[in-house]
C-alpha cells in the first residue's frame, strides 16, 4: 500500500483533473463539454462577435432550443414560424443563426434528437464520467448522474467558455448522502430527492456539490439517477454526483458521441476509477433509510415544502423559525390551502407529465402501466404528457405507449421543457393547480397565479385518474 496516498472524493478526483491553476480561492478549470441554449446563449454569442472571438474548441459544443418551443404538433410542423410568442420566436431564430455562423452543432425544431438540453447531452453520449460540463442553466446538475462535475453558469460565462473552453470556480465542500435500503412499492428516485430537499432544506447543501451513494442509490436506472442530481440545485448544491459503475457504462456504449474502438477500452478503464476512495473524507454526511420514504408531494411555494402524501396541511404553530413561519402563511396563501387538510383531499385542475427531471422513457413506461385502460378524471382540464426528446417519444410510440396516453384522455406532445415553466404556450392560468412531475413549485413558475405540486410521475397518474392527490400504494 502507498502510504503517501490522499484519498480523495470522486469531486476532488474530477476537480484537480481539470485544474489549471489555483489563486487565492480562485480556480481556472478545464471545461471539456458546453450545452447550449436559446435563453442563455444570445448575449454571449454576440459578446464573441463584439470582440472578434471564435469558439476555441467547436466540437466542445453541442446547442438546443428547449424553453421556448410549441409543443403542439400543428405548431411544430412549421418551424420556428410556429412559435407565436415573438420574443420567444427570435430567440429560437437567434440560436439558429449563431450556430450557423459559429459553426456549433444544433439540433433543430424538426430533428428527432432535439429535446431538453438535459435529456440530449446523455442521449446523445455527450455527458461522460470524469468530464466537466456547463450549460447556461441549473438543472445541469443532471449530468452528475455519469461520475461528471456538471453545473449551470451564467450569460457571461458561457461566452468565457466559448472563447476559452476554461472557466473561474471556487472549489466547493464535499458532502456524501448515504441510502441504504429497499425503496418500498411507490416510492421512486424522485420520491428520494424530494425526501433529501424536506430532510436538508433549499439551503442545506450550499457551498457543497453532493455525492449520492449508498445500495438503493446503486440499484437505481440512468434514468433514476439522473432525476436525483437533476434536483441537487433544490438543495441548494452546485452539484450532484453518482460513482461510474457498470450502469453508468452501459448507458453510454453505442451512443453517436461515444468513444468508439480503443479509445472506448481506454475510456472504461479510466471511468472504472471513478468513484470516491473508500476512505475519503467528507465534509458533511447524511444518512438516509429508504425505508423511510413514502410517496412524497409538495404543498407549499419551494421544493423543501414536501411532505408524505399520508401527511395534512402544516399549521404556523409548527415552524418556531419566524421567518420560515411568515414564508409558511404566504405559501398557503398562494397556494389555496388550509393547515391541517389532509394531501389527498387536494383537487387538481391540470396534470404535466414531462421536463427534465421526468420526462425521459422510463418515466413514460411507468406512467403507462397506471393510466392503461383507465381514464383522465372528468375534472381534470388538461392532462398532457411532453416527452423530454425526439427519441424518447420515438421510442414511446415503438412500444405503443402512445396509444394509451391518448385512450385514456392524455395530450401527447412534441418535446420541449413545455409546463415546467412559463415561457411557452403551455401554462397555468391563475389559479390552478397542477400535479407537475417538474422540479421548481416557486409562484408562478407554471404561469402567473399557478399552483404547483411536485411529486413522481407514477403519482402524477394516479392524480390525474381520480382528479386530487393520491396515495399510489391504495390505487387499484
Ligand atoms: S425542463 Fe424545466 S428545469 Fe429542465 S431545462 Fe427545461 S425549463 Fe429548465
Amino acid at each position: 500500500m502507498n502510504k503517501n496516498k490522499i484519498s480523495k472524493t470522486l469531486y476532488d478526483k474530477i476537480w484537480d483533473a481539470h485544474l489549471i491553476n489555483e489563486d487565492n480561492g480562485s480556480s481556472l478549470i478545464y471545461v471539456d463539454r458546453q450545452l447550449i441554449h436559446e435563453v442563455t446563449s444570445p448575449q454571449a454569442f454576440e459578446g464573441l462577435r463584439i470582440n472578434n472571438r471564435k469558439p476555441w474548441r467547436i466540437d466542445a459544443h453541442l446547442a438546443v432550443a428547449d424553453h421556448n418551443v410549441p409543443t403542439t404538433t400543428s405548431n411544430r410542423g412549421s418551424g420556428t414560424s410556429g412559435i407565436k410568442d415573438k420574443t420567444s420566436r427570435i430567440q429560437v431564430e437567434t440560436l439558429e443563426e449563431n450556430c450557423r455562423e459559429f459553426g456549433i452543432s444544433y439540433f433543430n425544431l424538426d430533428d428527432d434528437n432535439q429535446g431538453i438540453v438535459h435529456i440530449v447531452g446523455p442521449e446523445q453520449g455527450l455527458t461522460q464520467p470524469g468530464m466537466v460540463i456547463v450549460c447556461g442553466d441549473s438543472h445541469t446538475s443532471t449530468h452528475g448522474a455519469f461520475a461528471t462535475l456538471a453545473f449551470g453558469i451564467g450569460t457571461s460565462e458561457v461566452e468565457h467558455v466559448l472563447a476559452t473552453q476554461t472557466l473561474i470556480q471556487q472549489r466547493s465542500k464535499n458532502m456524501l448522502v448515504k441510502v441504504d435500503g429497499i425503496l418500498n412499492f411507490g416510492v421512486t428516485s424522485k420520491d428520494i430527492i424530494l425526501h433529501i430537499i424536506a430532510k436538508i432544506g433549499t439551503a442545506g447543501a450550499t457551498g457543497y456539490v453532493i455525492e449520492y451513494a449508498g445500495n438503493t442509490i446503486e440499484s437505481l436506472s440512468m434514468e433514476g439517477r439522473m432525476t436525483i442530481c437533476n434536483m441537487s440545485i433544490e438543495a441548494g448544491a452546485r452539484a450532484g454526483l453518482i460513482a461510474c459503475d457498470q450502469t453508468t457504462i452501459s448507458y453510454i456504449k453505442g451512443r453517436p458521441l461515444a468513444p468508439k474502438g480503443d479509445e472506448w477500452l481506454k475510456a472504461v478503464e479510466y471511468w472504472q476509477t471513478l468513484k470516491s476512495d473508500h476512505d475519503a473524507i467528507f465534509d458533511h454526511e447524511i444518512i438516509i433509510d429508504a425505508n423511510d420514504i413514502a410517496p412524497q408531494v409538495t404543498w407549499g411555494t419551494s421544493p423543501e415544502d414536501t411532505l408524505p402524501i399520508t401527511a395534512n396541511i402544516p399549521a404556523l404553530e409548527d415552524f418556531t423559525d419566524i421567518n420560515k413561519r411568515e414564508a409558511v402563511k404566504r405559501s398557503l396563501e398562494y397556494m389555496g390551502l388550509k393547515s391541517g387538510m389532509k394531501i389527498t383531499d387536494i383537487a387538481i385542475d391540470k396534470v404535466f407529465i414531462g421536463s427534465c427531471t421526468n420526462g425521459r422513457i422510463e418515466d413514460l413506461r411507468a406512467v403507462a402501466n397506471i393510466v392503461k385502460g383507465k381514464k383522465v378524471s372528468k375534472s381534470i382540464k388538461l392532462a398532457m404528457i411532453v416527452p423530454g426528446s425526439g427519441l424518447v417519444k420515438k421510442q414511446a410510440e415503438s412500444e405503443g405507449l402512445h396509444k394509451i396516453f391518448i385512450e385514456s384522455g392524455f395530450e401527447w406532445r412534441e418535446p420541449g421543457c413545455s409546463m415546467c415553466l412559463a415561457m411557452n404556450a403551455d401554462k397555468l392560468e391563475f389559479g390552478e393547480r397542477c400535479a407537475s412531475t417538474s422540479n421548481r413549485n416557486f409562484e408562478g413558475r407554471q404561469g402567473r397565479g399557478g399552483r404547483t405540486h411536485l411529486m413522481s410521475p407514477i403519482m402524477a397518474a394516479v392524480a390525474s385518474i381520480t382528479g386530487h392527490l393520491t396515495d399510489i400504494r391504495y390505487f387499484t
